[in-house]
């Protein structure tokens, strides 16, 4: 196999926030393992950060981790200019930080509200914007991409799926689905491609009283057609894919990565 096959992003540079963990440290790994080098980007946990670019370098691949908030404006400005310091170019942006700060709507704090609006949504602006800033000057090299650049935004099952209790994340996921679609519609002719993953319920941290333990787990799998929980390579595989050629042609589009969670599983008998 040539490497075009085996490592169809070499020689690319890619940015994921929120990389210290999770969904976002599973994605470093697989773009790096299909040849890219990558920022691995953390708020708060520079060990965990210092962990995944390890992992990389173990592999053989080139990666360095920088801590920035993805929701302070100048905090992702410097993040990516020390991209550009470090790469010279990015070609792949993945927004993927993200939290939650559940609670139910009459008990929900402004500030529970804003952190979340503000890392989930807000910072995914930022993070894309500044990407098309820094496309917007790159030449195309046909060597590496048939686009100008790659944004991955990592939404949720919730951009679709109302959430009782999450109202902020569901508020902030639905954003995102316009985001993507109005960010991708605005700068597709500069061959800028925009596209979202919506997992369904993935094994990490974030959401972890949903899977611990046997009742949580088959609690959960009643909402999942495929009848297992997602891994974090699920995710990984499909962020990989989209950020490759073999995607050149899917602009604006949200891929649901999902085991069937937004089939309405309530209808499978017949409802
Ligand atoms: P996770 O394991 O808790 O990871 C969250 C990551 O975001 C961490 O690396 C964290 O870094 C980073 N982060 C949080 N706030 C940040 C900030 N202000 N600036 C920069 N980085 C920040 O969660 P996950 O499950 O992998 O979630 C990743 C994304 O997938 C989120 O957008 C989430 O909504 C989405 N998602 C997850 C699931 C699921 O089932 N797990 C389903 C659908 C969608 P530090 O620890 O360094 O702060």
């Amino acid at each position: 196999m040539n490497d075009s096959h085996s490592k169809p992003l070499k020689d690319q540079n890619a940015l994921v926030t929120g990389s210290s963990s999770g969904i976002g440290a599973a994605i470093a790994r697989k773009l790096a393992q299909h040849g890219a080098a990558v920022c691995v980007n953390y708020r708060s946990s520079a060990d965990c950060a210092d962990d995944v670019v390890r992992s990389i370098v173990a592999e053989g691949g080139h990666a360095f981790a920088a801590g920035a908030d993805v929701s302070d404006e100048s905090a992702v400005q410097g993040l990516f200019s020390e991209c550009v310091a470090r790469f010279g170019r990015l070609d792949i942006v993945v927004a993927n930080a993200g939290i939650q700060r559940d609670a139910p709507l009459e008990q929900m704090t402004l500030e529970q509200w804003r952190a979340v609006i503000d890392v989930n949504l807000t910072g995914y602006f930022l993070s894309a914007r500044e990407a098309l800033r820094l496309f917007a000057k790159q030449e195309i090299n046909p060597a590496l991409s048939r686009a100008a650049g790659k944004i991955i935004f990592i939404s949720s099952v919730h951009e679709l799926i109302p959430w009782a209790g999450h109202a902020n994340y569901a508020a902030a996921k639905g954003g995102i689905m316009q985001l993507t679609k109005s960010m991708a519609q605005e700068v597709a002719s500069r061959r800028i491609r925009v596209n979202a993953i919506a997992p369904g319920a993935i094994r990490t941290d974030i959401n972890r009283q949903a899977w611990e333990g046997p009742d949580a787990l088959s609690k959960l799998l009643k909402l999942i057609p495929y009848n297992r929980i997602g891994e974090v390579d699920d995710v990984a595989e499909a962020a990989a894919w989209l950020a490759s050629d073999a995607a050149d042609y899917v602009v604006g589009t949200t891929l649901f990565v999902d085991g069937g969670m937004v089939l309405y599983p309530g209808f499978a008998s017949g409802g």
